[in-house]
């Protein structure tokens, strides 16, 4: 049975474990944890809903530029998405630069791709300012296709983005990959040496402090229920009702993501919440691991069901996918990790006798036309649709927006694009078609 292991295999004898329901990053940190005794305030400059990526990178940039921020979080600081990704701190876009530009035209979708690099940068500037912790570097990313039309598009890309963005990626044939990465199942894959990695719950966990210490107040367990305009003495702003009492605010940001619920009504129906989810191994060998993973880069692959894949810092395989549609509970989490561990055999079948010893899973968020967005919204600020490219896109829409609100004109070809909803308007909220879309996506890897 998974995750009950007794096996030997090798020279080092393995321990009893059982497979862990828990998220393998969290055992790497310990997360701040402001004063849950402080009260609210009754009036602040910006509330920011959310305290991942988005939301404390917005209220670190705010609170340096001398505004009184609170963050309103309803867990706690980097509960969501934030702590539980792979790490994996890319450059690009979801959609291929082609149909970028078909829908944007030439000039902004430069300015949009240049802004993925910039995203990277923003990152490791922080982590830098900061000295977070996190084990950032620039190791690159690798994307491997898992059929030969994947990869001969691979080179026709590639051409694009260097014609187009002056951005150089290389393009790694079938009998070269070896050197990328220890399995044969590929056509060949193509390299973004301008990508990096990170530990993420460490990486959030430093951007809390970082927003504290800047001056902002982070308040856990404390979850927006209803925002309402209302004016307090003559200024215009808005009344937050929060499972901890009201407070008033000049300007809201809203950073929830794939979370994102009832509070923001206008802004759920333009997402939809799909579930990732990751296992990870023992740690490896380190003969085991430099023959997986060569060049330590994030890897994943052509398909659009994907699987997503990188080494630890300690040298575990982490290996995510979208395993089930549903967002994480119990049952997802459950099922995921055998469906991953089988995803995880197929790729590296060297890994066939390790043990799995953490599974958890996450809400991503996506936007109907698979973009990032962000702007206002009946007037409250927002950045969303990361769809699982957030580590350094919320990041950087946390930064972006926040000097948008301090009153900059900041670069940020996101914002201002059209943001469609659901197709006939059939979406509340509540993604009663994610089983199709599933069998949609998995139709579409089949046939394309
Ligand atoms: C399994 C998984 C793997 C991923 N891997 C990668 C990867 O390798 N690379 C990459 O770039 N991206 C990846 N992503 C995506 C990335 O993690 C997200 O895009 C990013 O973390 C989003 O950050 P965020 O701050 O916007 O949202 P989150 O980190 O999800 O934070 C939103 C917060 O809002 C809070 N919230 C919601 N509603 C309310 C409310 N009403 N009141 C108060 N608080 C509220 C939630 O509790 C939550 O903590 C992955 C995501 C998942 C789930």
């Amino acid at each position: 049975m998974l995750g009950r292991c007794d096996r030997r295999s090798g020279p080092w004898t393995k321990p009893i474990m059982t497979l862990r329901e828990e998220n393998y990053w969290l055992t790497t940190v310990q997360m701040p944890s402001p004063d849950a005794a402080r009260p609210l305030p009754s009036r602040v400059d910006v509330a920011v809903i959310g305290a991942g990526f988005t939301g404390l990178s917005a209220a670190r940039t705010l609170a340096k530029r001398g505004a009184k921020v609170a963050v309103l979080e309803s867990e706690t600081i980097g509960w969501g998405a934030s702590s539980r990704n792979g790490g994996m701190v890319l450059t690009g876009m979801k959609l291929g630069v082609n149909k970028l530009i078909s829908l944007y035209g030439r000039e902004r979708t430069q300015r949009m791709y240049a802004a993925t690099l910039a995203t990277i940068d923003c990152v490791e500037r922080i982590v830098r300012e900061e000295s977070i912790d996190c084990d950032f570097s620039r190791c690159g990313h690798l994307e491997v296709a898992c059929k030969q039309k994947h990869f001969d598009d691979y080179a026709r890309q590639a051409d694009v983005i260097a014609r187009e963005f002056n951005h150089h990626l290389r393009v790694v044939q079938r009998n070269e990959l070896s050197s990328e990465i220890g399995s044969s199942i590929y056509y060949g894959g193509m390299v973004d040496e301008v990508s990096a990695g990170a530990n993420p719950a460490r990486y959030v966990a430093g951007l809390g402090l970082a927003a504290m210490k800047a001056g902002a107040e982070v308040f856990e367990r404390t979850c927006v229920q209803k925002i309402e305009r209302a004016a307090q003495n003559g200024n215009q702003g808005w009344r937050i009702a929060t499972s901890r009492g009201p407070l008033w605010a000049s300007e809201v940001f809203v950073g929830t993501s794939g979370y994102t619920g009832s509070a923001t009504p206008a802004l759920q129906k333009k997402l939809i919440p799909i579930g990732s989810f990751i296992i990870t191994t023992e740690v490896l060998p380190g003969a085991v691991a430099h023959e997986l993973s060569p060049r330590n880069r994030m890897i994943y692959d052509s398909k659009n069901y994907l699987y997503y894949y990188r080494l630890t810092p300690d040298r575990r395989m982490l290996f995510g996918g979208r395993a089930a549609f549903f967002p994480e509970n119990d049952q997802t989490v459950r099922r995921s990790a055998e469906i991953l561990r089988l995803g995880m055999i197929d790729v590296y079948p060297q890994l066939r006798d390790t043990k799995i010893e953490y599974v958890w899973g996450g809400t991503l968020d996506f936007a109907f036309d698979i973009m990032p967005h962000a702007g206002q919204m009946d007037g409250l600020y927002y950045a969303v649709g990361y769809a699982g490219h957030g580590v350094a896109m919320a990041t950087y829409q946390g930064q972006k927006m926040a000097e948008l609100i301090a009153g900059d004109k900041p670069e940020n070809p996101f914002v201002g694009i059209p943001f469609p909803g659901a197709p006939l308007g059939l979406y509340n909220g509540k993604p009663w078609f994610l089983p199709f879309a599933g069998m949609w996506y998995k139709f579409l890897d089949w046939v394309s």
